[in-house]
């Protein structure tokens, strides 16, 4: 049992007073005392007590009056009631409105502490039950995004908080990944700034941390409080962290607080590992599916286009030798051209089909990605509309990557038409490439104004085959082997779309991954 727990004593006898003051201080307690219910709950609000042991009849606010002003503001606070021989019929109502129990008066020492350390250990019971409960929520989740929606709901639960918020790192940097309590954006912008600001410490000291509240949003916001930022770290890696702010309840945070959310973010620590491995395995087996299927359906799709193909050329050779012959009719003549023109889309198709399914080893180099990038805006320029405006952002940097540039110019290329061909109906037509650089990885990022993908198209967009192109517009082969080639130079790729809002793919490559480029692109 904590033997430094707060307890305050209220008595109008100041006899009382100072013998509890006295005995309990000795046993390790920290006691503050006072002669009314006011002044009991001003001690309330400003300090980090447990318990409070209270007399029954007092001028100003009674017993009965002052419990209930407690048990509304702060709930957690146990209560013992101390009583003479003729006000024991309001201890016992005192005790149905939540009292922990009453003493009566003149009371044996012995028998009080006893009590103490009983309400004391109930409450430290309340609140492993509380968190076991919130513990069981958590892990009833598996999935990584709705755990974080569910701890920032029950960490605001549990520790009476009006916010609270779950801050991932990413590289050096905090991004907002789940909150609760918080409606406006310069509230959420002010809790990542909060967290921004003690992130060095923090990671420093492994510990949650005890301090002032960000900024108000506004001056109709209420006066600044204080605010826990707890680290949640799994293994040595920290994962981000986990922010809780009182703003409108006078109270701040204590130590217990402290001591309770860091008991719960343990659990959270490990429901949140157990869901980012199963998150990994289900990545991976979908990657497994993926490359399973794209290997037979790349098989199959290089077996018909190459049957496909000699038939194609014979019906090519003769069209064109038909084509030169003397007396054709313009008629005959427009037959021809459209033989000639439908031949031409089949070995486009079959083409793309090849690309699909080839296999060989790619041909590395030191790449220049903006060098590249500009290569494959020129080599789009006959795609391009005139009034289609492109946005370049590629700083120029010394740093190369090893890729095989070819297969990168064929992905570059892919993403460009594809964005230009959902901008043919758009009123503003604008294509922006930009290069990111981070430490460890590039980001390409092709944002147009184009289209955009509803969000059910969104998940089959880098399978084989799908397309809502109309036919002999396209393959549905594109993005397929655009995701390929990224993933087997070690990268990603991925869309952020709606309708009608645009869409932007990023492609994410390792800066040193020599060796992953060496893998055959299927
Ligand atoms: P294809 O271009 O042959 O249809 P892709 O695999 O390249 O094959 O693209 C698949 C589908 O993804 C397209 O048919 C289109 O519906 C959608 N798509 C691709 N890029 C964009 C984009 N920038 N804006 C809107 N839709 C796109």
């Amino acid at each position: 049992m904590p033997q430094d727990a707060g307890i305050i004593v209220v008595d109008d006898e100041r006899g009382i007073r100072d013998l509890l003051s006295y005995e309990l201080s000795s046993r390790g307690y920290r006691i503050a005392t006072a002669s009314n219910g006011s002044e009991a709950l001003r001690l309330l609000s400003g300090g980090d007590f447990q318990l409070v042991i209270s007399d029954v009849r007092m001028p100003k606010m009674d017993g009965l009056a002052f419990l209930e002003a407690v048990k509304s503001t702060t709930p957690n606070i146990e209560v013992i009631i101390m009583t003479g021989f003729a006000t024991v019929e309001l201890a016992v109502d005192a005790m149905k409105n939540g009292a922990y129990d009453f003493i009566q008066k003149p009371f044996n020492l012995d028998e009080l502490m006893i009590l103490i350390e009983k309400s004391l250990e109930r409450r430290e019971l309340k609140a492993l039950v509380a968190m076991y409960e919130a513990s069981r929520a958590v892990f009833a989740s598996d999935r990584f995004e709705d755990m974080l929606q569910v701890i920032v709901r029950i960490t605001a639960e549990l520790l009476k908080a009006d916010d609270a918020s779950v801050l991932m790192v990413r590289g050096a940097d905090l991004e907002f990944s789940a909150s609760w309590g918080l409606a406006s954006e310069d509230n959420r912008r002010a809790r990542l700034a909060l967290g921004a600001l003690h992130l060095p410490d923090i990671s420093a000291r492994r510990e949650a941390i005890i301090c002032p509240g960000p900024e108000p949003a506004s001056t109709a916001s209420p006066a600044r409080q204080t605010a826990i930022l707890q680290p949640l770290h799994i293994g040595g890696e920290l994962l981000g962290l986990l922010e809780v702010v009182r703003t409108s309840r006078a109270e701040p945070f204590h130590n217990s607080d402290l001591h309770n959310l860091s008991v719960f973010a343990s659990q959270v620590v490990q429901a949140l590992a157990n869901a980012r491995a199963l998150r990994n395995l289900e990545q991976l087996q979908t990657q497994m599916a993926q490359a399973d299927r794209s290997s037979a359906i790349g098989t199959m799709a290089a077996a018909v286009a190459h049957e496909l193909n000699n038939p194609l050329t014979g019906i090519l050779g003769s069209a064109q030798l038909l084509m030169e012959s003397h007396g054709l009719t313009q008629v005959q003549r427009d037959d021809l051209n459209c033989i000639l023109e439908q031949v031409h889309r089949c070995r486009h198709i079959t083409e793309d089909l090849m690309r699909f399914s080839e296999r060989r080893e790619p041909k590395l180099a030191e790449v220049d990605l903006a060098e590249l990038l500009n290569m494959s805006l020129r080599l789009s320029r006959f795609d391009l509309d005139q009034d289609i405006e492109i946005i370049k952002e590629l700083p120029s940097d010394p740093r190369r990557i090893r890729a095989d540039p070819m297969r990168l110019k064929q992905v570059f290329i892919n993403l460009i038409r594809n964005a230009i061909q959902a901008m043919s109906h758009s009123p503003v037509k604008k294509l922006e490439i930009r290069l990111d650089w981070h430490p460890e990885s590039v980001h390409i990022h092709f944002r147009d104004t184009g289209c955009g993908i509803p969000k059910e198209h969104q998940a089959r967009l880098f399978k084989p085959f799908f397309t809502t192109k109309e036919a002999g517009k396209g393959t549905g082969l594109g993005l397929s082997i655009c995701r390929n080639i990224i993933n087997r130079h070690g990268g990603s790729i991925a869309v952020e779309s709606a309708p009608g809002a645009g869409t932007v793919f990023t492609i994410e490559l390792p800066t040193n991954s020599p060796d992953k480029g060496a893998a055959p692109i299927p």
